[in-house]
């Protein structure tokens, strides 16, 4: 099957280049692997989405109805390979292969996390202060990770929050008066019945004290959600505008470094990479003597 534009990953960045990629009139195939609607799943409650405050999963509905309206391929395959010969894309799913004149690659990022914080997620844990912080005016959080991400987490939170507890294994590079530090430590279980109430950590001297919290953020890094072998690094691919190197290759949302991960940016960049790509597609379509033909 051969299609204008291949959109890799279901979540908001590639349901939006969908839209954009169907209403200008060009063949969209949209592969998930996964639900539709992608991390927005997740997300137990978002209330930073202009026109939406609600569960996460209901917005990722609203959005893949809106898709339903429009013709757009939706292949529920896991896409295991990409590769571009002269012109044209190949796209492996499954058995099949897909053929395609340019591709969008929206796979996400996995944020790097502990195995036990996992049953709390929604419910005391979070990756993301810009998202989450608000949740916890007022309150006692700590925050778990290394690195400039970690440090702009906690500065973050320490706008909003009480008392912020920073667990690291190295310092971070931050100064305030409701920062508790535990440095050299680590964060080895999480306790509370319904929800997160307090985190146990084991010190640099090895000691264990248990530190009542109403939130935990972890900031602890990540990777790409990536087929392409230059996606898969921390750090990722930069691309310009949403373009790689790779004439009619484009990344959008999460998994394009330079974004910050917010679904409002997904969804931008979905819309943004679909122009280019249909703009190319539509360049690519003139006749060479176009200027010419038109008189
Ligand atoms: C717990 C949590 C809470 C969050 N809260 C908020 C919030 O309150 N506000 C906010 O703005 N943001 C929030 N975020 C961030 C937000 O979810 C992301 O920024 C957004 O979903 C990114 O959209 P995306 O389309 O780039 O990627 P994703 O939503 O991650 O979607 C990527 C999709 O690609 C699919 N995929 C990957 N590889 C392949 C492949 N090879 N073949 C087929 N399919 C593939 C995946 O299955 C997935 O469905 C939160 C994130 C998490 C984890």
């Amino acid at each position: 099957m051969n299609f204008d534009v291949a959109i890799i990953g279901g979540g908001p960045a590639g349901i939006t280049a969908a839209i954009y990629g169907a209403r200008a009139g060009k063949s969209v195939a949209l592969f998930e692997g996964n639900a539709l609607g992608g991390t927005l799943n997740e997300i137990d409650f978002i209330e930073n989405y202009p026109g939406f405050v609600g569960a996460g999963k209901d917005l990722a509905k609203l959005m893949f109805e809106q898709l339903q309206k429009f013709n757009c391929a939706i292949i529920k395959k896991f896409v295991q390979s990409v590769v571009k010969v002269r012109d044209k894309f190949f796209v492996t799913a499954g058995s099949d292969v897909y053929f395609a004149k340019t591709v969008i690659y929206c796979g996400g990022y996995k944020r790097n996390t502990f195995g036990f914080a996992k049953d709390y997620e929604g419910k005391g844990v979070s990756y993301c202060a810009t998202c989450d912080g608000n949740f916890y005016r007022d309150k006692i959080v700590a925050l778990v990770g290394f690195g400039y991400d970690a440090e702009e987490e906690a500065k973050f939170l320490h706008g909003l929050c009480k008392k912020i507890f920073l667990v690291s294994k190295l310092p971070l590079a931050v100064a305030g008066e409701k920062f508790e530090r535990y440095e050299g430590g680590a964060l080895v279980g999480i306790e509370g019945a319904d929800r997160l109430e307090r985190i146990l950590v084991e010190t640099a001297d090895k000691k264990q004290v248990a530190l009542e919290v109403d939130g935990l953020f972890i900031a602890m890094g990540g990777s790409a959600n990536s087929v392409l072998p230059d996606l898969k690094q921390e750090g990722m691919l930069e691309t310009v505008d949403g373009k790689t190197a790779v004439e009619g290759l484009f990344v959008a949302g999460d998994i394009d470094a330079g974004l910050p991960k917010q679904v409002v940016v997904a969804c931008a960049s979905g819309a943004r990479t679909a122009m280019s790509a249909i703009k190319l597609l539509n360049h690519k379509n003139q006749p060479i003597n176009n200027l010419t033909a038109n008189k």
